[in-house]
């Protein structure tokens, strides 16, 4: 819909704007109103280059878009009913739970091999642990990729499938050839464009999962659902989307909490949200309230750092990460307000 800034276009100006949209393959229709005319756009109206080359013009007061700029993520598309299904879990049904170390330390694999195990009994149906690092201190462990025949190792222990960040085509690609079920994009990573389009592509002919982290920056709604696009755009649409916390962080915790976005993503996108509420708050003690929200606010799931033994973990795991046992808890209390939102239907 294109709105003038004066009451109506002169008939030049009207020219001008036809000559742009039926470039590309779209037509005028002019809407009078008693004090204003404004002029639909018929046809598909998606085309940033029409859209931008409209918004150029001086007289256009602004464009507003009646169709959604996502083909496959919006609401209304014919991907709405598809439902991602893993660690024996169809999202959507059942509270779905990550859960695992922030880092996999591969001198001591012995922690993460028992973290594996409290995740498998506390109820995860993913098992997660980081094998590369994206890390502010270039001095910092960044992650090293023996740790990747950990992850495997745990995962086959434990018959739970395993989800591990990815930042670069390397790692996709040795990720991939691991067998590793769920890929991360970090917040730092989730709007480069070469990497989820590397990543759409890597996926395609797979049904392997992403789970897309919210960007560090507080981005607009738009921006969080066509990331998930552009992965989505090469095949594979089992991509989930993660709220963790936005900069700048609300005083005391680690970002400022974003739970809250979960219904205004849903009112735009069928995607399944899975809550981050480690990275959210950043410190263990505020770890259960925040899952707690996130699945009072409509997370399909939460993902869930914990370690058997925080203090002696690495990279995020001595703050962030609870024990086994608060998380056994933190689930059993979020399943009680999932049910709550889900009540059995009326037969
Ligand atoms: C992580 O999951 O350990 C991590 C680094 O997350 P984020 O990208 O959300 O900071
Ligand atoms: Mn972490």
């Amino acid at each position: 819909m294109i709105l003038p800034k004066s009451h109506r276009l002169t008939p030049e100006q009207l020219s001008e704007v036809t000559a742009i949209v039926t470039e590309f393959g779209c037509q005028i229709q002019p809407i009078i109103g008693a004090v204003r005319t404004i002029y639909a756009i018929v046809g598909d109206e998606r085309d940033e280059l029409m859209i931008n080359r409209l918004e150029g013009l001086g007289y256009i007061e602004r464009i507003d878009r009646i169709q959604s700029p996502f083909k496959l993520m919006d609401r209304r598309s014919d991907l709405a009913t598809h439902r991602i299904k893993l660690g024996g879990v169809t999202l959507g049904e059942e509270l779905f739970v990550i859960a695992g170390q922030c880092t996999i330390d591969p001198r001591n694999p012995q922690f993460f091999f028992e973290t594996a195990a409290a995740v498998k009994e506390a109820g995860g149906h993913v098992l997660r642990g980081g094998v590369w690092k994206p890390r502010t201190n270039p001095y910092a462990f960044q992650g090293d990729v023996k740790s990747l025949d950990v992850l495997m190792e745990a995962s086959r222990r434990t018959g739970l499938p395993v989800d591990a960040e990815v930042m670069d085509e390397s790692h996709v690609q040795l990720a991939l050839a691991a067998g590793v079920h769920m890929l991360q994009v970090g917040a730092r990573n989730a709007l480069n464009y070469s990497l989820l389009r590397a990543i759409g592509r890597a996926v395609a002919e797979k049904d392997t999962v992403i789970l897309l982290k919210r960007s560090l920056h507080m981005g607009p709604i738009n921006e969080f659902i066509s990331a998930a696009e552009y992965i989505a755009s090469f095949g594979n649409p089992n991509v989930i989307l993660c709220p963790r916390g936005t900069a700048p962080a609300l005083d005391g915790y680690r970002n400022h909490p974003d739970e809250s976005i979960i219904p205004l993503l849903k009112e735009r996108t069928w995607a399944q949200v899975v809550v981050d509420p480690s990275h959210s708050v950043g410190k263990a003690v505020y770890v259960p309230a925040c899952a707690l929200a996130a699945v009072a606010y409509g997370a399909d799931g939460l993902c869930i750092e914990t370690h058997v033994s925080p203090s002696q973990g690495i990279g995020d795991d001595p703050k962030q990460a609870i024990t086994p046992k608060v998380l056994t808890e933190t689930i059993s209390q979020a399943r009680q307000i999932w049910a709550l939102r889900h009540p059995p239907k009326a037969v």
